[in-house]
């Protein structure tokens, strides 16, 4: 079914899978006024017909991350880039309150326009009617106790997705570094507490993100979770082998079980150098897109931008760059109904499952 968009663009509506502009707003940006700072607020959301994503909650480090993103590269161009330190769970649970009542002042001042969506139904009517769409998300879970009570707490306030890591090892799991080239499997799988953390949310129905998960975490997920697999904002490994993208084995997994993967537009993780070039072109997106599509069928690939977290390629450039993405897309040869599904409806299946209601 075509949604709409509020402001037409010639391509279908579309709904991303992540994004780090609630950190963008803490540091002061506003999300109604048209900046030429950072990737996404209203008006350029509404140019390049971005009808809604996943809103990050990302807690930075309370000390510079050891060398990132200033890394030393070797002859060959690679890089090693040590993982950044553990988070505090107070220090993370303060920051997170703090994002989530900046986000609900947001909803409040937006009268109407934006809504916090906690159910399919809730997604859907806004695609349809034009309401700027947030889905809360956690990028890395330190703000949780291991009870989760906080859970349950987080849940009540709309929280519907969650990364078990951002790179960061916790108190659940382990991710990737950001060295280049690697692989993903890079340490010990979940804990127990992050084994019982997919059980919860498999419960509640909140969504859970593999992308930042090292490997064994996510066949961890894998044999547990009873929900689609899901990789908001990854690439394809064996065309750029960070540790940050999905082996073949794991986007077949996702296929198997009704999931996603949601493109990333970020330079590094595109680039079979693996390097942070600008002036790499919109093709490489298109790329990965075009790779993934072929490997696991176009039922399981989206958009998973990292606007307002990442680099992106200069003819892009932000939220409002993005029918010129749909542009290359359809020029590759994705139909109408292949962008529809990589536009929103592959999302909204896989929410449409995972949530429970
Ligand atoms: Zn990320």
């Amino acid at each position: 079914m075509a949604k709409k968009s509020t402001a037409k663009t010639n391509y279908p509506l579309i709904f991303d899978g992540h994004n780090d502009t609630i950190l963008a707003m803490l540091s002061g940006r506003s999300f109604f006024e048209e900046s030429d700072k950072g990737h996404i607020d209203l008006p350029r959301a509404q140019a390049g017909g971005l009808g809604g994503g996943f809103f990050a909650i990302f807690v930075p480090s309370t000390k510079p991350m050891g060398g990132f993103p200033g890394m030393q590269r070797d002859a060959s161009g690679g890089y090693r880039v040590p993982l950044p330190d553990p988070l505090e769970h107070r220090h993370a649970l303060d920051f997170t309150t703090r994002a989530l009542r900046r986000l609900f002042e947001l909803e409040m001042e937006a009268a109407g326009k934006v809504k916090i969506v906690r159910t399919a139904a809730e997604l859907a009517a806004c695609l349809d009617q034009g309401i700027f769409a947030m889905i809360l998300h956690f990028e890395g879970v330190e703000a949780l106790d291991t009870n989760f009570d906080t859970l349950h707490v987080f849940y009540q306030a709309g929280l519907r997705s969650v990364g078990i890591t951002w790179s960061r090892p916790n108190a659940f799991g382990h991710g990737v570094p950001f060295s280049f080239p690697a692989s993903p499997d890079t340490g010990p799988g979940l804990t127990d507490a992050g084994k019982a953390l997919v059980k919860t949310c498999n419960e509640l129905g909140v969504m859970l993100d593999l992308s930042h998960l090292n490997e064994k975490g996510f066949w961890d997920v894998a044999a547990l979770s009873t929900a689609p697999l899901v990789a908001t904002h990854s690439n394809a490994h064996v065309l750029a082998a960070t540790p940050r993208n999905l082996t073949d084995k794991q986007l077949d997994a996702v296929k198997e079980t009704g999931g996603v993967v949601g493109v990333n537009f970020h330079i590094g993780f595109l680039r079979e150098d693996g390097r942070s070039d600008a002036e790499t072109s919109l093709t490489e997106i298109v790329r990965h897109a075009a790779y993934m599509a072929d490997r696991i069928g176009i039922d399981h690939i989206a958009l998973g931008s990292d606007f307002d977290g990442a680099t992106m390629p200069q003819d892009l450039k932000d939220a409002a760059g993005l029918p010129k993405l749909m542009k290359a897309l359809a020029d590759h040869g994705f139909d109408h109904s292949a962008l529809q599904k990589i536009a929103h409806e592959n999302w909204v299946r896989v929410l449409g499952e995972t949530w429970k209601n």
